[in-house]
């Protein structure tokens, strides 16, 4: 799943969890429970580097966002969700050494990624549902 999908999922769960360490470690806990849902990833390994490099700027964005902007509320605990639910890419996917690791290929393993291109639909909801949640539904 996309880590743009995680770290929405993180800072929605985020805004309800009493402090920014106990959102950060939901943004994990989530991440893998997330990661069993039917989602799109390329096969072909040019097409899987332009989606890492675009879906990772897609999620340092949302986090720079996040931390600045203005009208958000719960601020902290909405950014640990966030980093949270960013972090398992971060360390598995895009760290050297750590993306050869026995977890990373389980967490590579226990997803579905199933390849049909409609599943995309699924992150696409999961963002709308959770930017909804994050920015316009009251804590
Ligand atoms: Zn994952």
């Amino acid at each position: 799943m996309l880590s743009l999908t995680h770290s929405s999922v993180g800072a929605a769960a985020g805004k309800y969890i009493p402090n920014p360490v106990l959102a950060f470690l939901a943004g994990i806990f989530l991440h893998f429970v997330f990661d069993k849902i039917p989602h799109f990833w390329p096969g072909k390994a040019n097409y899987q580097g332009v989606m890492l490099v675009l879906d990772t700027v897609a999620t340092t964005a949302f986090i720079a966002f996040l931390i600045l902007y203005p009208g958000i509320g719960n601020r902290y605990r909405v950014v640990g969700g966030a980093i949270g639910g960013a972090f398992v890419d971060l360390c598995l996917v895009l760290t050297p050494k750590l993306n050869r690791s026995k977890l990373a290929g389980w967490h590579s393993a226990r997803q579905t990624h199933l390849r049909s291109f409609r599943f995309i639909l699924n992150d696409l909801v999961i963002i709308a549902a959770t930017m909804l949640v994050t920015f316009w539904i009251p804590a």
